[in-house]
């Protein structure tokens, strides 16, 4: 899948729609979901024009992957949920039910968030 430029969080990145920034660095940007599913929602992404993890994993330079995981876990300790507890996601395609082609992470955390996913 070619990546689209006109994605969502290609918008946000160029700065044509605000978010809710809590973390920037050279190669990454975090910032709210619009929709949060837990009382702590954060998405990490890459700067890079990456789809999903498919790509990023296969294409992306070691100091972007690098930069990636560790804001994850950066944020995760800025926001007071290394003590608690929080869970990672990524989607990739459609059984995923992926929205949006530009690659991110979603952090969850801020309550229990009961065992991994729906069996349905
Ligand atoms: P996906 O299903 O692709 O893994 O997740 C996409 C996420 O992006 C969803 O949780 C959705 O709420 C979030 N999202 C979609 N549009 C926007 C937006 O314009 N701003 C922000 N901050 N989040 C968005």
């Amino acid at each position: 899948m070619a990546y689209d430029p006109s994605n969502i969080f290609a918008r946000i990145l160029r700065g044509e729609i605000p978010c809710r920034k809590v973390f920037e660095d050279e190669h990454v940007l975090a910032f709210r979901d619009i929709n949060p599913q837990a009382p702590v929602h954060i998405l990490v992404i890459p700067k890079g024009a990456y789809v999903s993890l498919d790509d990023f994993s296969a294409q992306a330079s070691p100091a972007e992957i690098a930069a990636l995981v560790r804001a994850v876990g950066e944020i995760a300790r800025t926001q007071g949920l290394a003590e608690s507890g929080y869970r990672i996601l990524a989607n990739h395609g459609a059984d995923s039910h992926q929205e949006v082609p530009h690659f991110h992470v979603h952090v969850f955390g801020g309550r229990p968030l009961g065992r991994m996913i729906s069996k349905a």
